[in-house]
């Protein structure tokens, strides 16, 4: 497996890998790895003859006042973590690499960026969508692994996709969990001891509603509500928000019936965790 950390380089090894015929996978993330990035890792190598792992702390998605410098770095662990799983590839560019001075040049999206997570976070999206085109345009993979995890994010790579026609296919993958139940992030490392346990207030809490809503409830806003209510006795907690959305649309639902995605935004004192589920 090779480290890569330009742009021409990896251009080269994706030529050499097309002229031999080989189906190329690019798995984006943003390092730090743990079992859910594995796990898409394992899945590109399964369905793909070459794998890229791009590992990169985008800039562009990060908010002013959010966490980019704090945001936890290991490229020895992830590389270590990436070989195992089989890729071929990891591209570590620094942000010069990615970012002319001068960057004049974005993507973005209306509707599906604004709300749940995009209202917090309004530039978020647009850096994502950013560095996933040029991650496209670079690697040109046949498919792209993204986590469930992040179902926001999901559904708007595969608008882009559709929109913009990139001919990608993209693959979504389950959310991995800790044994507690918590959704592996690698944010996770961000929360004390008493932090970490109040975290598990998010799965709880979403599991009832999944209960809720596998036993025939119906109306959104009571499912909402008991999500919200069960959030609540969690004291470090603090709801960014809880939404019942259409899987695909994001628009939210009053009724639910087939595909429904609910998802959670919470602050854990300083962490803002997220956290969802797709009923069927
Ligand atoms: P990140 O490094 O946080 O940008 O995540 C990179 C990719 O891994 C994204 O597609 C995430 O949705 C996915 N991912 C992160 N955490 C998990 C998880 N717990 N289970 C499955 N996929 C995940």
């Amino acid at each position: 497996m090779q480290i890569i950390k330009t742009i021409d380089e990896l251009r080269q090894i994706v030529k050499g890998w097309r002229k031999e015929g080989h189906s190329l996978g690019l798995v984006p993330t943003m390092g730090y790895l743990h079992d859910g990035h594995k796990s898409l890792i394992v899945k590109a190598v399964s369905e793909n003859d070459k794998v890229v792992v791009s590992d990169f702390v985008n800039p562009t998605q990060f908010g002013a006042n959010e966490d980019l410098s704090s945001y936890p770095r290991d490229i020895v662990r992830d590389a270590a973590i990436c070989e195992e799983a089989g890729a071929d590839v990891v591209f570590h560019p620094e942000p010069e690499e990615m970012y002319y001075p001068d960057s004049s040049t974005f993507v973005d999206m209306d509707r599906l960026t604004k709300d749940l997570c995009g209202k917090t976070r309004p530039t978020h999206f647009r850096g994502v969508c950013t560095v996933v085109s040029k991650l496209f345009h670079i690697v040109t993979p046949d498919r792209a692994y993204f986590g469930q995890k992040d179902a926001q994010q999901l559904a708007v790579i595969r608008r882009m996709v559709r929109d913009l026609d990139f001919g990608i296919e993209i693959v979504g993958c389950p959310i991995v969990r800790e044994a507690d139940g918590l959704a592996m992030s690698s944010r996770n490392t961000y929360l004390s001891a008493e932090e970490r346990k109040a975290a598990l207030i998010l799965h709880k809490s979403l599991e009832l509603g999944e209960r809720m809503i596998q036993e025939g409830e119906t109306d959104a806003a009571k499912v909402k509500d008991a999500i919200v209510t069960k959030m609540g006795t969690e004291p470090l907690a603090k709801i960014d928000y809880v939404e019942l959305v259409d899987v695909e649309t994001l628009e939210p639902v009053d009724t639910i019936k087939g595909q429904i995605l609910a998802a959670t935004a919470v602050y854990i004192g300083k962490t803002r965790l997220i956290d969802n589920f797709v009923s069927n």
